[in-house]
């Protein structure tokens, strides 16, 4: 069973908390920013080929903050636990397990908001 932080592995922590949410950070997912990275370079790659320009191509990095800047993104998240676990569930460029465990994660959490809503407050003694 994961816990919260193994969530954070599939994650990339902003350093800034998310629009006016002062509680969650920005989280982008790892997976999926990757994969736009990687299209954005190699996009440059064969352009800049044809073109004949060289020079003009961004480092990944550079690529990499530029798919960061771009806040429309649906892997650009706050750093919620039930956000992360919901784009993991249909994330595309996760491996089966991780979705597997996410579509788990998100139906067990489902059932156990259920089980622990007592229908009295528990009053401590
Ligand atoms: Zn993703």
């Amino acid at each position: 069973m994961p816990t919260v932080s193994q969530w954070w592995e599939y994650f990339r922590k902003g350093t800034q908390h998310y629009k006016n949410d002062t509680v969650h950070w920005d989280a982008w997912c790892n997976s999926c920013l990757k994969h736009r990275t990687n299209e954005i370079v190699q996009f440059q790659r064969v352009t800049s080929q044809s073109s004949g320009s060289a020079g003009v191509v961004m480092s990944y990095e550079d690529a990499e903050a530029c798919v960061m800047a771009d806040k429309t993104a649906s892997f650009y998240m706050p750093g919620k636990i039930d956000r992360m676990v919901r784009h993991l569930s249909s994330c595309p460029n996760v491996p089966d397990s991780v979705r597997q465990a996410a579509a788990l994660e998100r139906f067990q959490s489902k059932s156990r908001g259920k089980e622990n809503r007592p229908p009295t407050p528990i009053i401590p003694p």
